[in-house]
């Protein structure tokens, strides 16, 4: 253990933010996730305790969404609701489609990371995880891409009110955290940084290297859009260079980190090439700096990640592994595979970490390393001059 606690946010009435059977965010990866940290024995501990989220409050909900926006998905969420209107809102579309008690499961899945943003804040544990948490798509009136509500931006706008602390925001879900970015655009105390494939490729299409935020937020709001097909060589090598650069500059008093892990060679909606060991490697850069510039106070989410069976149980096991500080062996165990092999349409794979050989290689490695290394170099020119801090801290 490094020291630190670290909370699991964690209940299975989560798996009730469900949209439908054929719909590809199926909170099943949520049970096998936390099923496999636990036979791999990672999590109950006294260092890292397994804490049930509550429901947000309304008032909570409000600090980022309107009020008009929250009372439409209030009445969308009654059994039998007149939906007729929902497009107005986001809603009711082949992404986002209204459910029965949908008000209810969202605001559950707010509380939680809320909640996880409390007890780091309290000095209660160091670092939390609410795994269902993530929800990057949802706007300040209209929801998006599978997401009702933004957990994130209601537990950012509940540390900015309680403690008024700087809050760093990193999201390397492999689509743009497009929804925490424009509610927080304006804002010189919330700084969002979003790693995903490039708008060009993937919804929701935005996220370019010149959207640098409006106003006093002119500069907070950073995105480094990768070409199609990156590997984890060219994504980590210089994710860690602009982490690091960023935050030093910055200076946190918290980082919220948004793991979707999406951006796997194996993710049925995404076009990047990572492998487990991104998401293990991450989560190690970012407690990292942590630990160097603010008390190792890491406020962590799940978020996208659809390949349900193979591997987002793996790829979030080795993040909370990280993210607690302990050491995860690569063996899966046994029980684990022959509780769930049954249901699996898929061959569960046996180690935690990708084995990379035998993966095909990609002809166009060079050129899209030489693209992502420009696109790094064009952030840099463009953003860093417009960081309050920049050149104290390198
Ligand atoms: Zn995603």
């Amino acid at each position: 253990m490094s020291g630190h606690r670290t909370a699991l946010i964690w209940d299975p009435s989560v798996t009730g933010y469900f949209f439908r059977p054929d719909h590809p965010f199926n909170p099943k990866r949520l049970e096998l996730t936390v099923s496999l940290i636990e036979a791999m024995g990672l999590a109950g501990g006294p260092d890292t305790p397994i804490v049930a989220p509550r429901q947000a409050t309304d008032a909570e909900l409000l600090r980022v969404h309107s009020a008009e926006y929250v009372e439409a998905v209030k009445r969308f969420s009654r059994p039998g609701a007149d939906t007729s209107d929902a497009f107005r809102y986001g809603l009711g579309t082949d992404d986002t489609p209204v459910f029965p008690g949908m008000h209810e499961m969202t605001a559950l899945v707010c509380g939680g990371t809320i909640q996880a943003a409390e007890m780091v804040m309290a000095g209660e544990v160091t670092r939390a995880f609410n795994i269902c948490g993530g929800l990057h798509h949802a706007h300040r009136g209209r929801g998006s891409g599978f997401c009702v509500y933004s957990d994130l931006a209601a537990a950012i706008a509940w540390i900015r009110e309680a403690h008024g602390s700087r809050v760093m925001y990193i999201d390397y879900d492999a689509h743009h955290g497009d929804g925490v970015q424009g509610i927080f655009y304006g804002d010189p105390e919330v700084l969002t940084l979003s790693i995903h494939e490039s708008g060009r490729y993937l919804f929701p299409g935005t996220g370019f290297v010149d959207e640098l935020g409006a106003g006093e937020g002119y500069g907070y709001s950073l995105n480094l859009p990768l070409e199609a097909f990156t590997e984890d060589g060219s994504w980590l090598a210089i994710q860690e260079r602009l982490i690091a650069e960023v935050a030093e500059a910055f200076r946190p008093d918290v980082i919220v980190l948004q793991n979707g892990c999406d951006g796997h060679l194996n993710d049925p909606l995404t076009h990047l090439r990572a492998s487990t060991r991104l998401y293990e490697e991450t989560v190690r850069q970012v407690c990292g700096l942590a630990d160097r510039l603010c008390g190792g106070r890491v406020v962590a989410t799940g978020g996208g990640g659809y390949a349900v069976w193979t591997v987002v149980p793996r790829a979030w096991t080795l993040a909370w592994a990280a993210l607690s500080g302990q050491h995860a062996p690569d063996a899966i165990p046994r029980e684990w595979l022959e509780r769930w092999q049954g249901e699996s349409p898929e061959l569960l794979p046996e180690r935690l970490r990708d084995a990379q050989e035998g993966w095909p290689a990609v002809p166009r490695r060079a050129e899209i390393e030489a693209t992502n290394r420009r696109t790094f170099e064009s952030l840099r020119r463009q953003a860093y001059p417009l960081l309050r801090g920049y050149g104290l801290g390198f």
